[in-house]
């Protein structure tokens, strides 16, 4: 990737605020300044990763307190610089984006000490007062994920993991898919490059394969659209990798994946939308099940489109999603397309907005006015609001992905059946604990197994969260019996 320089990112502000370009300026050199002794992992000079956050946030055409914010975001923790000389030299904003920022770095969740608590408590309440901190934390992630390359395996790990955990989630709440969506593939390249390279490898495959029908597809509807005075835009999509394993872990194969192939529609108004739905039933049979209508029940983090699935020809399921230009923004930005929407620095009247219409201020709002204990808090937060999977490690390095609440013996049997089925004992990060032992990220697990003892109880079956556990132990169970009998 093209390494962005600081004429690049003042021809972008340009485009959109010419009037702020002294600010931007000031801010970098007073970063470059103090950052000029430092270097990245990568050998080049430090100030090319705060310039490409701005850069990035430039692109969501960002106002220019986040802009500046983003320049400035690492100088405070890593430099001489301090919270007050920002204040002096810019204003109050820029230094609490940047306090934000700083203190949302070293956000522990797993510590679970009152005074940890109160201090995330004081965190997660303020991202809600000013969601900005989120974003120009998600977008400083996202360059560090861009540039992983230069750091340690052992780092790329626990950054890999960490992203998925609790990056993803934040992107999702505030509906940035195209935030979201890189993360979780660079995630998972770096956590599963075996299992990343094979699916790419299919993927590509599968292009190759379609691209001729999809083409054929968007003409024919294309032209159904214009002969109804309704003007489109295309564009042909394939599921991402990450989607794409997400769904093979559920599913049976590739072929049966109904969203593999997709077609954007955008149109201008929602009655276009509806329009284009019936022309495309009209020509291809839908799916039964396949039809969602967001617009008229949008997700809690905005999104709003139509999706519907057909069979398209050699009885390939294409899925096609409708929407506006509008629902496009909001679809791509999330709450950050509310920059384009209140340029005029309302951000009383967008603060309401977000309130109202995102389910993720209105659970932190509410957690916060009804839960008084603060390690109570920090664990609702936690379970309410981010990733609701944990990632441990087997000795050999693997990471292993279960559901919150997975015991060893869910663990054992995710591995691999005759694992549970004579499981012993449980070694979790170097010390014995009960078979009941509830894991959670980033423990290291061993199994002990005795080929004599097979036994599977059926006490186990509480101890579970997969079903994949329940089965086994049941098809287990049921075989004995049948055996005894
Ligand atoms: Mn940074």
């Amino acid at each position: 990737m093209k390494n962005i320089t600081y004429n690049d990112l003042e021809k972008k502000i340009l485009s959109y605020a010419p009037f702020e370009i002294p600010k931007l300026r000031k801010a970098y050199e007073y970063a470059k300044n103090y950052h000029k002794e430092q270097t990245r992992a990568s050998g080049e000079p430090y100030i090319i990763h705060p310039l490409n956050i701005a850069y990035i946030l430039a692109n969501m055409q960002a106002d220019m307190d986040t802009i500046v914010a983003g320049i400035l975001h690492d100088v405070v923790e890593d430099t001489e610089s301090t919270l007050d000389e920002i204040e002096k030299k810019f204003n109050k904003t820029i230094r609490d984006l940047v306090d934000g920022v700083t203190k949302m770095t070293k956000l522990d969740f797993d510590n679970k000490k009152e005074l940890s608590a109160v201090n995330i408590r004081k965190i997660i309440v303020s991202l809600a007062r000013d969601p900005r901190i989120i974003i120009i934390k998600l977008v400083d992630r996202l360059h560090n994920m861009r540039t992983l390359e230069y750091k340690s395996e052992k780092k790329q790990q626990e950054k890999a993991l960490e992203t998925l955990e609790i990056y993803v989630p934040l992107a999702y709440y505030i509906g940035a898919s195209k935030i979201k969506d890189e993360l979780e593939n660079i995630a998972f390249r770096y956590l599963k490059p075996s299992l990343y390279g094979d699916i790419n490898k299919q993927r590509e495959e599968l292009k190759k394969e379609t691209s001729d029908i999809l083409n054929d597809i968007q003409s024919k509807i294309e032209n159904l659209l214009k002969k109804n005075g309704v003007k489109a835009k295309f564009e042909i999509r394939y599921k991402d990798n990450y989607s794409i394993y997400k769904k093979l872990l559920t599913k049976i194969n590739f072929e049966m994946i109904h969203d593999m192939l997709s077609i954007k529609v955008l149109v201008k108004n929602t009655r276009d939308c509806y329009l284009a739905l019936m022309l495309i039933h009209e020509e291809f049979t839908p799916i039964n099940n396949r039809f969602k209508d967001y617009i008229a029940k949008p997700k809690t983090n905005m999104y709003k489109s139509i999706h519907t699935t057909v069979f398209g020809p050699d009885n390939r399921l294409i899925q096609f999603q409708i929407r506006t230009f509008e629902m496009e923004r909001v679809a791509i930005y999330g709450l950050t397309s509310y920059w384009f929407k209140y340029k005029n620095n309302a951000r009383i009247e967008m603060q309401k907005d977000l309130e109202e219409n995102f389910q993720f201020f209105k659970s932190i709002k509410e957690l916060d006015s009804t839960i008084l204990d603060n390690i109570e808090f920090v664990s609702r937060i936690k379970k309410e609001l981010f990733s609701s999977n944990i990632y441990v490690y087997t000795t050999s390095g693997e990471v292993i992905e279960l559901p919150n609440g997975a015991t060893v013996i869910d663990f054992a049997y995710k591995i691999h059946t005759d694992i549970g089925n004579s499981m012993v004992a449980a070694i979790v990060n170097d010390e014995a604990v009960s078979l009941d032992y509830v894991l959670e990220n980033q423990d290291r697990v061993r199994i002990i197994t005795d080929n004599k003892a097979y036994v599977p109880k059926e006490e186990w079956l509480d101890k579970v969260v997969t079903t994949n556990a329940k089965n086994k132990i049941m098809d287990f169970i049921k075989e004995n019996e049948d055996n005894l009998n």
